[in-house]
């Protein structure tokens, strides 16, 4: 018999598969439902969610709920946003920020949690990770590239972003039409979801 959705976070939730990478050991921090109509596919969780196990439970996640226009209740009801990083646990430091998600991840899961969201309208490729893998050679030579043609993607119901990590403030400094313009348009768009 297929698996539920139910199952399949269940078996999410006891995942151990890297944990030998995992300085902090497996704590998957995710939420989806089937209802969900916005998807947001991140990098992965950092420390301090590691520790709450609550999503973007951090300063950039205050500003992509700003970038969104939704309340913390409703970014949290897993029946409108699923939230599914491409790495699921925190992978750790490095030098300067985090590690990168672990690449064993997505492919592991993603390919088995999309088909159980049906009702998605839009996608969200929040940073460099997302999108190199879901948009593949469709994605420019940089993400500032990827993120400035973001129109393109719209028919394919993926809208590429810059991170909103307050470490990525140079970037959105230089780069004012990011919020004048594309943040104008999404949240547009999310209020088009009802959510
Ligand atoms: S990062 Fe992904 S693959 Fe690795 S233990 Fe966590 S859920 Fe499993």
């Amino acid at each position: 018999m297929p698996e539920n959705l139910q199952q399949l976070l269940a078996r999410i939730h006891a995942c151990t598969h890297c944990a030998p990478a995992l300085p902090h050991g497996p704590r998957p921090v995710l939420q989806a439902q089937r209802e969900a109509r916005l998807r947001i596919i991140g990098q992965a969780p950092g420390r301090k969610v590691h520790e709450t196990g609550i999503p973007w439970n951090d300063p950039s996640g205050d500003r992509l709920r700003d970038w969104l226009g939704l309340t913390r209740e409703q970014f949290y009801d897993p029946r409108k946003v699923a939230i599914l990083p491409m790495g699921f646990c925190y992978p750790g430091k490095a030098e300067s920020g985090d590690l990168p998600p672990r690449p064993e991840c997505t492919p592991r899961w993603h390919g088995r949690l999309n088909p159980q969201l049906p009702d998605i309208r839009l996608t969200l490729l929040v940073g460099h990770y997302a999108q190199a893998y879901y948009l593949g050679s469709r994605r420019k030579a940089t993400l500032g590239k990827t993120v400035r043609a973001w129109k393109e993607y719209l028919p394919l119901g993926y809208l590429p972003l810059a991170h909103p990590s307050p470490r990525n403030q140079p970037w959105l400094a230089q780069n004012p039409w990011f919020e004048k313009q594309l943040v104008v348009e999404l949240r547009r768009l999310v209020r088009t979801l009802d959510l």
